[in-house]
């Protein structure tokens, strides 16, 4: 069905109940109330002549107003472009040509980053671009103000033009292995995945979804808006940005079921020193994705937040995004060696990245995907479309993985990621997690560099424990002799402060290797 159809839904059954929660501005909403806000901000989208599949950008920090924008957008055919907000000029400049935006809608300011001016900036280059609304400025008042010539009627036969397989979304993918690429999602593929993920983890009208993860991404804006408001649950927004004593306080003070946020805002939010001071009774679930969690973390946050439920996703933007998800009773060990198992009315499978050829279980190689949750396409770029999406509709993610046995996949790494030294096939995952015991490592990634020799050598970058006292690469390959294949010892070493991180948490080992590929 079509999103706006889908809330309609919630509304009509919980009409009294929560579901959105803005806990900075202390703003709450009720499904009735969020109903005739989206409306407002439908209908002044339409008096600002947004059409169908006209483009209207968002360019904000969590707020409120970045959901309504989501669901006003989609009730009235409009494509939502989200737009990451740490981009700078060149980056929104990018985005907003590339996806042709016709209305842009953008924070005002936020810590160091003044959004007006850099709008400012960069409004003459995109011709597209005719109007400019910020976040609580006059602006956004003038829209909803303008939104009242608009009657109840005009909004109703605009949505009953709208199908669920309109695009609705072009959301760009994390950036982790180069420029991103814009995915063309439509109703029905961020709806039902965001219904799926909501129903693994049993959400109903009683559930309240702690969202520090940035809406900007699919991991907020499906996984948690839709997967709220799908099953008539709550949202609740932390903080404008990722802050870990907000997310907390936030969790115990709006008594929150459900927790969000990759590995390392996990990390973030245990190392507090008043960690332990914070009631998180209250919740039971949650979810991360994104990268892989480490055990310890793992064991931590089903004892100490109490989140017992809490699930593993994998997936992409370009699949809308989640393809498998642990299960409720599944124990420590599926949920920190596995990403989970398939979510209903998806398909999986494995393959040889060379051949093609499906590989049996066990066997690492490319992991596919295909069902309802597959993308259009990349906007506007038929070829790269291509080269992902085969004739029989899989899309080939440039994961590697494997299925095991009992149907759990498990992720390998990523096809960009994986050494190729001296003909031999190394995992950069595998030789990380053997380093992570060495006690003179705080974090270590390993990377690809070139090498006239072997193609391509091992190269260890090493955050250090002890920056007084650090590791050398005569300790690093003691520590790996006769307990690592040769050719998996790295043969360099590099020490770092900290890792290049795209906004969604993840390290951007292209940076990595570009930075340290070249001899010194
Ligand atoms: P780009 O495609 O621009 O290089 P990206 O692939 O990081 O960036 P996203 O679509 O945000 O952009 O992330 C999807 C990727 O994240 C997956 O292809 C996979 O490599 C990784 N990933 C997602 N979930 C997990 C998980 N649970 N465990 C390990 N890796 C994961
Ligand atoms: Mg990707």
């Amino acid at each position: 069905d079509t999103i706006g159809r889908d809330l309609d839904r919630a509304i009509a059954a919980h009409p009294d109940r929560d579901a959105l929660v803005d806990v900075p501005s202390g703003r709450r909403w009720t499904y009735a109330e969020f109903g005739a806000a989206v409306d407002a901000v439908a209908k002044g989208l339409m008096a600002r002549s947004v059409g169908k599949g006209d483009r209207v950008g968002i360019w904000a920090v969590n707020c409120p107003e970045w959901v309504l924008v989501q669901y006003a957008t989609a009730r009235i055919g409009a494509i939502l472009v989200n737009i990451n907000p740490s981009y700078r000029a060149h980056e929104l400049e990018y985005v907003l040509k590339q996806g042709g935006v016709h209305l842009l809608v953008a924070s005002t300011v936020h810590r160091t980053t003044d959004y007006r001016a850099l709008v400012d900036q960069v409004r003459g280059d995109c011709p597209r671009l005719r109007e400019i609304v910020h976040i609580g400025e006059p602006s956004w008042d003038a829209l909803i103000a303008a939104g009242e010539t608009v009657t109840r009627d005009r909004l109703a036969e605009r949505e009953a033009e709208l199908s669920c397989d309109d695009p609705v979304n072009l959301q760009y993918t994390s950036g982790t292995t180069g420029f991103p690429k814009g995915a063309t999602l439509s109703h029905h593929n961020i709806l039902n995945n965001g219904y799926w993920v909501g129903e693994t983890v049993n959400y109903t009208e009683h559930d309240r979804i702690c969202v520090p993860v940035p809406f900007y991404h699919c991991f907020g804006m499906v996984m948690g808006n839709l997967g709220a408001t799908s099953h008539g649950a709550c949202i609740v927004i932390p903080a404008p940005s990722f802050d870990p004593e907000a997310t907390l306080a936030a969790v115990q003070d709006e008594r929150c079921t459900s927790l969000y946020g990759v590995p390392t805002m996990f990390i973030a939010e245990l190392d507090l020193p008043d960690f332990s001071g914070y009631d998180l009774t209250s919740l039971r679930t949650g979810i991360m994705a994104g990268s892989p969690c480490p055990v310890e973390v793992m064991k931590r946050v089903v004892a100490e937040m109490h989140m017992a439920e809490v699930a593993i996703c994998y997936g992409m933007t370009e699949t809308s995004p989640v393809s498998t998800q642990t299960r409720r009773d599944d124990d420590l060990e599926r949920r920190t060696t596995t990403v989970g198992r398939v979510l209903p009315h998806i398909e999986v499978k494995v393959t040889d990245p060379v051949s093609g050829v499906t590989l049996p279980r066990g066997r690492a190689g490319e992991l596919c995907t295909r069902g309802y949750s597959v993308m259009l396409g990349y906007w506007d770029e038929p070829e790269r479309t291509a080269e992902v999406i085969d004739s029989g509709r899989w899309m080939h993610t440039g994961d590697l993985a494997l299925m095991r046995e009992d149907g759990y996949v498990e992720i390998v790494g990523r096809i960009k990621d994986m050494i190729i030294r001296g003909g031999e096939n190394v995992y950069p995952r595998e030789i990380e997690e053997f380093l992570y015991a060495h006690p003179k490592i705080a974090d270590v990634q390993v990377v690809g560099v070139p090498s006239e020799r072997y193609g391509e050598e091992v190269l260890a970058c090493v955050i250090p424990r002890d920056p007084e006292d650090p590791l050398t690469l005569a300790e690093l390959r003691d520590f790996c002799e006769n307990r690592l294949a040769h050719y998996k010892v790295p043969s360099a070493l590099r020490l770092l402060d900290a890792f290049p991180m795209t906004v969604s948490g993840k390290v951007r080992k292209v940076e990595l290797r570009g930075r340290y590929g070249v001899p010194e």
